[in-house]
């Protein structure tokens, strides 16, 4: 499964790496979120991250 974040949608929330943080980690230089593993979590705890997402940035 590929996850990946658009960087120029992410508005750097913080709410994907507060949701789920051994799958996405916050770039504090940059103002972004990142994928730090893929498979850190299950899918379903992955899909709520994705949902939560304010401004639809994440996608598999
Ligand atoms: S929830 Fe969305 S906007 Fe917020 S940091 Fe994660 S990817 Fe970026």
């Amino acid at each position: 499964m590929a996850l990946i974040i658009d960087e120029n949608k992410c508005i750097g929330c913080g709410v994907c790496a507060s949701m789920v943080d051994t799958v996405f980690e916050m770039n504090d230089e940059e103002g972004f979120a990142t994928v730090k593993d893929p498979k850190g979590a299950s899918n379903e705890e992955i899909q709520e991250a994705i949902e939560a997402c304010p401004v639809e940035a994440i996608s598999i």
